[in-house]
């Protein structure tokens, strides 16, 4: 991978042609070690989040030792780039064929369940195994998330303490129960009240858990969403486990994805056309900006562009832009705004920010465009939970505008497992 100081250097060195991943593995890095240091468990990363191997390597330097995966193809990266790593397959819904490769060809042990009828599959598939880690998947309220992830899985309250015992009864090793409390959770207490929720259950089923399991949610920084410090996620956390019933050797883990990669990369774009109030980038909804299309997020932006013979940036007269991708399905729009110069000219590049979470990851290939490089640098991100840089990216506009994009994003429940 190519290292440049700053995206400012890269841009002036190589003035790029193709979209750039302008990665911070050092955001990532500082990241890991405040969830090691702060969270009193097990952390998992969940690797759907940012799957590229620089992101697993820096957890695994880092101390981040466990994953949670949903497919083989996550397993496979892990085995290849964190070897001897501890996995956990997280889906509620797999093939027999995954089971199977996963418990028999990679030693995974843990597996997550909403059904009995998932239950019987992962007896199936492991030829009646009596050494899973069975993780029961509780629906739970995503009151204060960005996304919810309890539409598609999880078993309701009633249904529950029949999942736990049965869960309980198939497996001599740990039974445990987890939750996702939505994407982006911009409320520390819905990790308190979820677990609380999930002591109900396994008071109702009359058995204990071996592992409680806080999903991921944990937030970043975007315009007009400055979450609350993450130390009072843990607070929260940290409650909750001690008015649950559970015994002494109970472990606590969680799974985050957004909150340990979110800082460690942004998209270089190259402005292709500048069209009224619409710049036309050779990135989009297809490429790494789906949030920015999908749930309107208006992350963060810089300019970077020649001027008087220099390449440098640019941050004066600022107004509001859209950006189009590049493909040619009117979708690939992004209506921001993004606030940049009133000054930008086609061939000025636009990093965007804070898109190490859910950015890379969704990259199609759709229309011929995706085609991204990867490039390190060594500046820090637009913001951060984690006194890298800012705690917050002001929006020129009023707040309440954001308050609106944040029950706009909420109501429509989309993506993600
Ligand atoms: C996506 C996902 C996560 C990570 O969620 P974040 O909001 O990115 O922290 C954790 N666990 C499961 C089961 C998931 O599907």
């Amino acid at each position: 991978m190519h290292r440049y100081h700053t995206p400012l250097d890269l841009v002036r060195e190589r003035l790029p042609e193709r979209p750039v991943a302008i990665v911070r593995p050092d955001a990532v890095a500082l990241a890991a070690r405040w969830f090691q240091e702060n969270f009193k468990g097990d952390v998992f990363y969940a690797v759907k989040a940012n799957p590229s191997p620089w992101v697993i390597e820096a957890l695994v330097s880092n101390g981040v030792t466990s994953f949670d995966v949903a497919s083989i193809p996550e397993i496979e990266l892990c085995a290849q780039h964190a070897p001897g790593s501890r996995m956990a397959f997280m889906h509620p819904v797999k093939s027999r064929s995954a089971i199977s490769a996963a418990y028999f060809d990679y030693g995974v042990r843990t597996f997550a369940i909403d059904t009995h009828e998932e239950l019987a599959k992962i007896q199936d598939a492991t030829g009646g195994a009596r050494d899973l880690n069975l993780m029961v998947r509780l629906a739970v309220s995503a009151e204060g998330a960005a996304y919810s992830l309890s539409g598609k899985f999880g078993v309701d309250a009633h249904e529950a303490p029949a999942l736990l015992l049965a869960a309980r009864r198939a497996t001599q090793e740990l039974m445990g129960v987890s939750f996702h409390v939505g994407s982006q959770c911009m409320r520390p207490t819905a990790y308190q009240a979820a677990m609380s929720q999930a002591s109900r259950a396994l008071v109702r089923a009359g058995v204990f858990a071996d592992v409680v399991d806080v999903g991921g949610g944990f937030p970043s920084v975007y315009p007009g969403m400055t979450p609350p410090d993450l130390a009072q996620y843990v607070d929260s956390i940290d409650r909750g486990f001690a008015e649950m019933m559970v015994h002494e050797t109970t472990e606590l883990w969680c799974e985050p994805g957004r909150a340990l990669v979110a800082e460690g990369s942004s998209i270089l774009a190259k402005v292709e056309l500048r069209k009224g109030d619409a710049l036309y980038l050779n990135d989009g909804s297809y490429g790494s900006l789906f949030d920015a299309t999908h749930s309107r997020w208006p992350f963060p932006v810089k300019l970077y562009g020649e001027r008087d013979g220099e390449v440098r940036q640019l941050e004066d007269g600022l107004k509001p832009w859209r950006f189009y991708g590049p493909t040619c399905d009117s979708i690939d729009h992004m209506p921001g705004p993004f606030w940049l110069p009133e000054d930008v000219r086609e061939g000025d590049y636009v990093e965007i920010g804070m898109l190490g979470a859910y950015g890379v990851a969704m990259n199609t290939r759709f229309n011929g465009y995706g085609d991204t490089e990867t490039v390190e640098v060594a500046d820090a991100p637009m913001a951060s939970m984690f006194g890298l840089a800012k705690r917050s990216i002001a929006s020129p506009r009023q707040d309440s505008q954001n308050v609106v994009k944040l029950s706009r994003a909420r109501s429509k429940k989309r993506r993600r497992k």
